[in-house]
């Protein structure tokens, strides 16, 4: 996980035109990395392999709102022009599920086959700021504690890293409020700006890393000119207007430690189906647990390690009982670990501002309106009153 080189980031601005992308790609696969992006699959932008530029989603968008996801198309060719989707890319680093050993019946007893799952080396394309911010969160977690976790660090050590700056809010972002984007500004190889102006369509490439130069060197590029460079920037300062949401993150901890018994924990646990969707869309929940399994005729058995949601009773299932028996306080753990407690243990918000949580609730909770609500309960409403989005829709 090379470190990102501030002398490189200095350099001229490239230009890489969008015929060329697809030898970015060529270059990846021939240094032996798995490309990994954003593609069109059931009604949703998600997160697979790629084979080639032609799997990306050209021409595609999405709306998006509490409880929404439409894709739409596009009036243009943009190919990253789409907010982030259900999928983020720990499914690569933390797969759902995953086989820790295996074991089969033997004369002796059991032998344990000791068959780690070989992990591929990717290149992520497309990663978006608050992305790039929530894997550094959960390198935080996995890596630089007092234990290091050897299944996230093999997939995690040597993904190469394309950004893509936003050039499109979705309608539940709010990276601007939690300062994770909408520019990458670390943890990339390259980071790319889609720019469309009359009639030309190219990408405005920063360097990151020793290792970025060295893909690019082999790919057809040229430096940026002042306007390409303005152009870019225009694009992502447009989108850091139209944020849907906000969130007021002023003494955010103390506000959730002072309110642990407040009303409006029991206004949305009445709301709250305890699903867990927000938990398994969102980039930087990391809860998993430990399952063994056997064969039905008892000959084979096997471990493995899964993602798990703080929204289920067995989540806190003590011998005896469940700590967090109702929808309120598990709704208040998950809200306050996010914003709160998740500072106090790691230095850091939880929370990206993504919007995944809010899109993929089914029944439309808002983290940044139920923040906002307790917050007015106190009088400080004026302070988190957000502004008109695009759509001038008060937020
Ligand atoms: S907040 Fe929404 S997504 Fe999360 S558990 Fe409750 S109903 Fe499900
Ligand atoms: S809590 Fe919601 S908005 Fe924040 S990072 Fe998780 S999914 Fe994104």
């Amino acid at each position: 996980m090379p470190e990102l080189d501030t002398a490189l980031r200095r350099r001229p601005k490239k230009i890489l035109d969008l015929a060329n992308l697809q030898d970015l790609f060529s270059v990846l696969s021939a240094r032996g990395y798995q490309l990994a992006g954003p593609t069109v699959r059931e009604g949703a932008i998600v997160y697979d392999r790629l084979a080639s530029v032609q799997d990306l989603p050209v021409g595609w968008s999405d709306e998006q709102d509490g409880g929404t996801y439409r894709l739409r198309r596009r009036d243009d060719d943009a190919i990253f022009g789409f907010a982030v989707g259900p999928h983020s890319w720990k499914k690569f680093l933390l797969p759902p599920v995953t086989t820790l050993w295996r074991a089969k019946r033997s004369d002796n007893g059991f032998k344990v086959i000791d068959k780690p799952e070989k992990a591929l080396r990717y290149a992520f394309i497309g990663v978006r700021s608050c992305e790039l911010h929530a894997i550094a969160i959960q390198d935080r977690v996995f890596l630089k504690g007092p234990y290091t976790d050897t299944v996230y660090l093999t997939r995690r050590e040597d993904v190469f890293m394309v950004a893509a700056n936003c050039g499109h809010a979705g309608g539940a972002c709010f990276c601007v409020s939690m300062e994770t984007g909408p520019r990458a500004t670390s943890g990339f190889d390259l980071a790319l700006t889609e720019v469309l102006a009359s009639e030309r369509h190219y990408f405005l490439l920063e360097v990151g890393t020793e290792r970025g130069a060295e893909v690019l060197a082999e790919v057809q590029h040229r430096e940026a000119t002042a306007e390409e460079e303005q152009a870019a920037d225009s694009v992502v300062a447009r989108t850091a207007t139209r944020m849907a949401r906000t969130m007021d993150t002023t003494d955010i901890k103390d506000l959730l430690y002072r309110n642990r018994e407040h009303p409006r924990w029991d206004d949305v646990a009445d709301r709250c189906l305890t699903c867990g969707n927000c938990t398994m869309v969102c980039p930087t929940c990391f809860c998993t647990t430990v399952e063994d399994i056997t064969d039905l005729k008892g000959e084979e058995a096997q471990r493995v390690w899964k993602w798990d949601s703080c929204f289920t009773m067995d989540f806190s299932y003590i011998h005896g009982g469940s700590i967090r028996a109702s929808p309120k306080s598990r709704y208040r753990q998950w809200m306050t670990h996010k914003l709160a407690t998740w500072i106090d243990q790691f230095g850091t918000s939880g929370c990206v501002g993504c919007g995944r949580c809010i899109t993929w609730c089914p029944v439309a909770i808002d983290i940044t309106e139920e923040v906002r609500a307790i917050r007015a309960s106190e009088g400080n409403a004026a302070s988190d009153a957000g502004g008109a989005d695009e759509r001038g829709k008060k937020i």
